[in-house]
C-alpha cells in the first residue's frame, strides 16, 4: 500500500508505508493517508476466535505491505504481552448497563490508552528503518499534554539507534503523569518541561520537522528526524485493533449481536483516538455514531455543532489534561474523509486555519459530516460530578478524560445520538493518574499529597494501587530541565550535537 499527502493533487506522488513511516511529516506539511483505504470488509465469523494478537496481524498487515507476516507477528508479540498489558484480553470491555460499556483501553506500561500504539510503534520503526536502509541514528521528537510522552519513553527505552526527546508543559499535566516522565529510565531519553502549553510544543516540533535548515544540521550529525505523535501512520494504524476488539467482545458478551451498529464516545484531543474508530467502520465494524467529547477547550464539539473551528480563543488548564489542545493534528486527516478525498478543498481550508486561526464548511458539508459524528463537551465541575455519580451508583471508577465522555454522553438528546444503540465510552486512561478529581469527587482533601490521595483512594474503594504507579512513587527523580518555549529548537540543536 502507498501513502499520499492530504494535501497532495498530484496522485503519483506516493510514498511506501515505510518511508511514511518513518518520515511521520509529509514533505508538504499534510499528513500521509493511504492512497487508497483497503477493500476489506471484516465480519463477525471471520474475526470471533481470534485473540488481540491475531486480530493485529490481520489489521497491521492491511496497512503495512512491505513487511512479512513473520516480522508483524514478531513484532506484534513483544508489542501486547503479560508483561506490557495487565489484563489478557488487552482490551477488556467493561459493562455498566444495557445501554453502556466501557472499553477499556488503560492496561498498559503507563496506564493510558497512547500504551496501545506505543507498545507496537517503536517495533514498527525498527523495520522501517531496516527496509528503508537507514542507518542515521533516529531522534524521535515528541510533544505531550501528559501520556503520549510517557508511554513513547516506556516504548523507546534503551532502543539501539534511537533517542528520544520529549516536551511537556511545565504546569499542563497531572503530577502523576510529570513523575512518571521526570522518573523515567533509560540511557536514551531526555525530558523537558517547557514554559508553555502544550500547542506550542507541538507547533515548535513541526516547524523543526518541516525546516530545510534543521534537517541540514542533522543530516551532517548523522541523524534524522522521526516522530512519536499520533500524526505518524505508526501511531495511528495500531489503533484500530481495539475498535475490532471491542465489536467482537461486544458480541461475544451478548451485548449486541452480529452485525449489529453501536455508537462511541471518544475523550478527543489530537482526534487519533476517534479516526481510527472511524478508519475501523471503513473497514466494516458496525459504528453508527462517533461523538467526539471534549472538554473546556471545545474547539472539536464547536466544529461538530456549527461547522466553523476556531482556534483563536482562550486556552484552559482543565482536570482532563491529555485533552487540553486548541490545534488537534489528527483532525486534517478527518477532514480529508469528509470532504470526499478532495485534497484541494482540505489544503483551502487548511491554509485558512493556518493563516487565520479558523475554517468553516459549508452548510452542507456539515449537515453531511453530522450524519456520522458530533461534539459536545463537558467542564471541570460536570466531570467530578459524573465520576462522583457513577461511582457512587455503580462502584466503577472513570479517569477525567473517561467521565467528560461520560458526561458528553448524558447531554446528548436523541436527536444527537439514538441511545437505543449501544453505546461504548472508549476510557482512556486509569483514573489513579488524575489524583486531583477524583479525590473532588470522593470527597477527599484534594490539597493533599497525591501519593497521599492515592492511598486513601485505594482504601475507599477497593481499587487496587497500580503495580506501575508503586514503581514510580519508589524511584528518582532523573529530568529537572525547564526551558522557555522559545528556546525549543536552541535545545535540540544542543542535543543533536551532543549525541554520540
Ligand atoms: C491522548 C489522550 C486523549 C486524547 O486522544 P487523541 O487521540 O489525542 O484524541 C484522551 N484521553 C487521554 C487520557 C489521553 O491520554
Amino acid at each position: 500500500m502507498n501513502y499520499k499527502s492530504t494535501r497532495e493533487i498530484n496522485p503519483s506522488n506516493v510514498k511506501s508505508s515505510t518511508f511514511a513511516a518513518l518520515h511521520g511529516l509529509c514533505e508538504d506539511g499534510g499528513l500521509y493517508i493511504p492512497e487508497k483505504l483497503p477493500d476489506v470488509k471484516l465480519t463477525y465469523d471471520e474475526l470471533k476466535d481470534l485473540s488481540y494478537q491475531e486480530i493485529s496481524e490481520k489489521i497491521i498487515k492491511l496497512f503495512f505491505t512491505e513487511f512479512s507476516d513473520e516480522e508483524i507477528k514478531t513484532a506484534i508479540n513483544n508489542a501486547y504481552n503479560s508483561t506490557t498489558f495487565n489484563d489478557k484480553n488487552i482490551v477488556p470491555v467493561h459493562k455498566l448497563n444495557d445501554k453502556v460499556s466501557f472499553g477499556e483501553l488503560f492496561h498498559g506500561r503507563t496506564l493510558a490508552f497512547k500504551d496501545l500504539a506505543l507498545s507496537l510503534f517503536p517495533y514498527l520503526l525498527l523495520l522501517n528503518k531496516e527496509k528503508q536502509q537507514e542507518d542515521k541514528k533516529i531522534l524521535i521528537l515528541a510533544a505531550t499534554s501528559g501520556d503520549t510522552g510517557k508511554a513513547a519513553l516506556e516504548g523507546f527505552k534503551d532502543v539501539d539507534g534511537i533517542n528520544i526527546v520529549v516536551f511537556y508543559p511545565k504546569n499542563g499535566v497531572s503530577p502523576m503523569q510529570e513523575e512518571q516522565m521526570r522518573k523515567q529510565l533509560g540511557n536514551n531519553v531526555e525530558i523537558v518541561a517547557i514554559n508553555g502549553n502544550f500547542d506550542d510544543a507541538q507547533s515548535a516540533i513541526k516547524v523543526i520537522f518541516s525546516s530545510d535548515e534543521f534537517k541540514k544540521y542533522a543530516n551532517e550529525h548523522d541523524v534524522m528526524f522521526s516522530s512519536a505523535n499520533s500524526i505518524n501512520i505508526g501511531r495511528l494504524f495500531p489503533q484500530i485493533i481495539y475498535y475490532v476488539t471491542i465489536y467482537v467482545n461486544l458480541v461475544n458478551a451478548g451485548t449486541i449481536k452480529a452485525g449489529e451498529e453501536f455508537n462511541v464516545v471518544v475523550p478527543t484531543g489530537n482526534f487519533g483516538n476517534i479516526l481510527a474508530g472511524f478508519i475501523a467502520k471503513k473497514l466494516g465494524i458496525p459504528i453508527k455514531k462517533f461523538i467526539s467529547a471534549s472538554n473546556k477547550n471545545k474547539v472539536l464539539a464547536d466544529f461538530f455543532q456549527t461547522g466553523t473551528y476556531n482556534k483563536n480563543r482562550d486556552f484552559y488548564a482543565t482536570n482532563s489534561p491529555s485533552m487540553d489542545i486548541l490545534l488537534s493534528s489528527n483532525f486534517e486527516r478527518y477532514l480529508y474523509y469528509a470532504l470526499n478525498e478532495d485534497s484541494k478543498r482540505v489544503s483551502e481550508l487548511i491554509k485558512n486555519l493556518l493563516s487565520g486561526g479558523e475554517l468553516s464548511v459549508s452548510d452542507k458539508e456539515l449537515k453531511n459530516i453530522q450524519n456520522e459524528f458530533y461534539g459536545e463537551f463537558a467542564n471541570d465541575e460536570e466531570t467530578v460530578s459524573a465520576i462522583k455519580k457513577i461511582y457512587e451508583n455503580y462502584h466503577y471508577l472513570m479517569d477525567p478524560h473517561t467521565a467528560v465522555a461520560y458526561s458528553v454522553y448524558e447531554k446528548l438528546d436523541e436527536k444527537h445520538l439514538d441511545k437505543d444503540i449501544h453505546t461504548v465510552i472508549m476510557s482512556t486512561a486509569h483514573p489513579f493518574k488524575f489524583p486531583a478529581p477524583i479525590a473532588k469527587a470522593l470527597g477527599i482533601d484534594d490539597t493533599k499529597e497525591p501519593y497521599a490521595i492515592l492511598d486513601e483512594v485505594s482504601e475507599i474503594t477497593g481499587v487496587k494501587f497500580p503495580e506501575k504507579l508503586t514503581e514510580v512513587r519508589n524511584s528518582e527523580i532523573r529530568f529537572s530541565d525547564v526551558i522557555d518555549k522559545a528556546d525549543i529548537q536552541k535545545f535540540v540543536k544542543n542535543y543533536i550535537k551532543n549525541l554520540k
